[in-house]
């Protein structure tokens, strides 16, 4: 079975030459479906239907009638991935300290350092960089975890660059940890609300973002019952980085204590927790976002993502990319870590006892990476699965590529196949945000000139 044309530039013509048309239906026709919804499963010689923004049929045999075809023969459609926390502001630094091995000497470079040379523009174009990146890689939404808005034109730039690449962003708004700033957080966010906010799409949501203790940078940045209150007032979520060790397992039993844990909250990293904060988070509907190279990979605190940890009190995580400084910047990347690490660790810890290791699958982690995710950014009712009402955030993979030929198992070729090089279209909301392969509506050369001006200020500023 040779690919078709799927997603050639004939067909973006089309669609395009549509895409003032609130109802444009766009029919993907003979596609392998991996939904990640529980009661669709997997659907084989598919079609999925488009109508405006949103996901209204996926079957067989699909009416045709007024819509854009996409011969999707050879390919495997997926929802988009969702990551759950990364710093996008840092991108112009991008593998700046490739080995470090030590939290304190990323937050003493970065935070300290590079942080508080960031003009508005500097914020602009590293958030950009990472969503345009994201959206290549197949990340549909993503929480940006804002920890530089020095002023509320930081926050401002922040938040116009996700606007303008037109990813489904999570905008999580924190205070710097150092340097001089305006103090406008957290009283900005109200502003930002009423600014950006305000229209119900989806497309934008706000959050506020804490660390668990004053350990790194005092006690203003510390969630807590001031910060909770100020969240609930304005009706927003909140994301709370920096959580591992026994210090964060103390500030967990006071939030309990206070009533402090519930849904709307997501603690990020969770290694190292005793296993009293982990009975809190189970039955408190709080919600965890691993990191799994960033755990592993830096160390932090034991280095071991706490999957078993959160499973084993009922908590499915969501997956995240954390600093570009040091880490990939890929789904792929996270889903392979996770899956090894936890395997790793099922089949060690029960070796020549006879007993049988308990190992997640490749399927967990996709779930991890999609639908988990959207719950974990409270956006599980709009995307995160392949589901007729939701909206349509979604992947065309080529499974018939060099690397992927034959597809024997779709999951297993998501998972450990697939590569940003197989994704050749990524829609979001129902708008083509990559096609035949390219991310659309960048200008490459001249978004290369701004990403190297903006790091040469950056480290000039420093120097
Ligand atoms: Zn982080």
């Amino acid at each position: 079975m040779a690919p078709s044309g799927t997603t050639s530039t004939a067909v973006l013509a089309q669609l395009q030459r549509r895409s003032a048309d609130p109802n444009r239906r766009i029919l993907f026709t003979g596609a392998t479906i991996v939904t990640m919804d529980a009661d669709l499963g997997v659907l084989h010689d598919a079609d999925l239907l488009v109508e405006g923004d949103t996901i209204t049929a996926i079957g067989t045999g699909l009416d045709r009638d007024g819509a854009v075809v996409v011969e999707a023969t050879g390919t495997i459609l997926t929802p988009g991935f969702v990551d759950t926390h990364r710093h996008a502001w840092q991108t112009q630094l991008r593998r700046i300290m490739p080995d470090v091995d030590d939290l304190g000497a990323y937050v003493m470079s970065t935070l300290a350092g590079h942080a508080t040379a960031y003009r508005p523009q500097d914020m602009y174009i590293g958030t950009r960089l990472a969503a345009l990146t994201a959206i290549d890689s197949g990340i549909t939404c993503m929480l940006d975890f804002s920890h530089n808005s020095r002023t509320p034109q930081h926050s401002d730039a922040a938040v116009q660059a996700l606007v303008d690449t037109g990813i489904r962003g999570v905008h999580a708004s924190m205070g710097p940890h150092f340097g001089d700033w305006d103090k406008q957080w957290p009283g900005d966010l109200a502003r930002l609300k009423e600014r950006y906010f305000a229209s119900d799409d989806r497309m934008l949501t706000l959050r506020l973002a804490a660390l668990a203790t004053g350990e790194i940078a005092g006690p203003a940045l510390a969630y807590g019952p001031e910060l909770a209150r100020i969240a609930k007032e304005l009706g927003i979520g909140v994301s709370v980085d920096a959580v591992f060790g026994t210090s964060s397992s103390a500030a967990i039993a006071e939030w309990e204590k206070g009533g402090l844990l519930c849904a709307d909250l997501t603690l990020i990293h969770a290694t190292g927790l005793t296993s009293e904060a982990w009975k809190a988070i189970g039955g408190s509907g709080t919600s965890i976002a691993l990191a799994p190279t960033s755990e592993a990979q830096i160390g932090l605190e034991t280095a071991i993502p706490a999957i078993d940890e959160a499973l084993s009190v009922g908590v499915r995580p969501g997956l995240s990319i954390d600093v570009e400084v040091a880490l990939a910047s890929d789904m792929f990347t996270q889903m392979r870590a996770l899956h090894a690490i936890q395997r790793m660790r099922a089949v060690n810890a029960v070796y020549r006892t006879g007993r049988q290791p308990t190992r997640i699958t490749t399927h967990d982690v996709l779930d991890f990476a999609t639908l988990q995710g959207a719950r974990t950014n409270g956006l599980a009712d709009v995307t995160g699965s392949l589901t007729p009402g939701k909206k349509a955030d979604l992947l065309v993979i080529q499974a018939e590529d060099l690397n992927n030929m034959p597809l024997n198992d779709p999951i297993g070729t998501v998972v450990l196949g697939s590569d940003t090089r197989n994704i050749s279209a990524v829609l979001i909301n129902g708008q083509p945000r990559k096609w035949n392969g390219q991310v659309l509506d960048v200008d490459l050369p001249a978004l290369r000139e701004e990403v190297h001006a903006s790091r040469a200020h950056v480290l000039t500023t420093l120097a």
